[in-house]
């Protein structure tokens, strides 16, 4: 079989199946990515007692990364950006920090640092490409071999990431509306914080 075709279908394995399959479908592929995304949801959520993918908004993710690691994520624990339940923290790394939103118990959950070899123990024997190997090994890997749990405690207490619904101030220089009280206040003045110096782009002068 040459590898074009191989379908996702072949490759989304029991008892991950039903997930791999919604998480690559916007996708059109399956990746390792993917799969770690939802391993690492499943093992997040089993970890702070929280049935998923959640109905309510109990479970709150933060992502160290973006792309096609998200979908997974997202598909098993139903957090989403557009559900205020998860946010990234950019840190270009596959791994996530779940939060309990009523405890605040959190937990951070990452692939092992030698996974992508012990991929190959789990690989079909004649199987060549490291990517495939990778395919198989990430969902057939028990979870101990294949992740490591650590608690930790957010800087930033959750309640104030997701802050309240309705909350809303105008900044005092651009007089743009500012919710979820990511507002800073400088000497008495309310500011968004690109008035306040801390944007992350420049308006170029002409
Ligand atoms: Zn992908
Ligand atoms: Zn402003």
């Amino acid at each position: 079989m040459k590898q074009n075709d191989i379908k996702l279908e072949h490759l989304a394995l029991a008892p991950l199946r039903e997930l791999l399959l919604a998480s690559s479908a916007p996708h059109g592929h399956l990746c390792p990515r993917q799969i770690l995304g939802v391993r690492l949801g499943l093992a997040g959520a089993k970890a702070l007692n929280i049935e998923v993918p959640q109905q309510d908004k109990n479970l709150f993710a933060i992502v160290e990364t973006d792309g096609c690691f998200i979908s997974g994520v997202q598909t098993a624990t139903g957090c989403a950006v557009n559900r205020r339940t998860m946010r990234i923290e950019d840190l270009g790394k596959i791994a996530v920090t779940f939060v309990n939103v009523k405890t605040e118990e959190a937990i951070r959950v990452a692939p092992k640092n030698d996974v992508r070899e012990k991929a190959w123990e789990y690989a079909p024997k004649n199987e060549k490409k490291r990517y495939y190997a990778m395919l198989y090994g990430y969902q057939l890997m028990p979870e101990e071999e294949l992740l490591k749990l650590e608690p930790v405690k957010l800087l930033n207490p959750v309640g104030n990431i997701i802050s309240k619904a309705g909350v809303r101030v105008d900044c005092a220089k651009c007089g743009e509306e500012i919710i979820n009280e990511r507002e800073v206040v400088q000497d008495g003045i309310i500011l968004c914080r690109t008035c306040a110096g801390q944007s992350y782009y420049l308006v170029p002068s002409t």
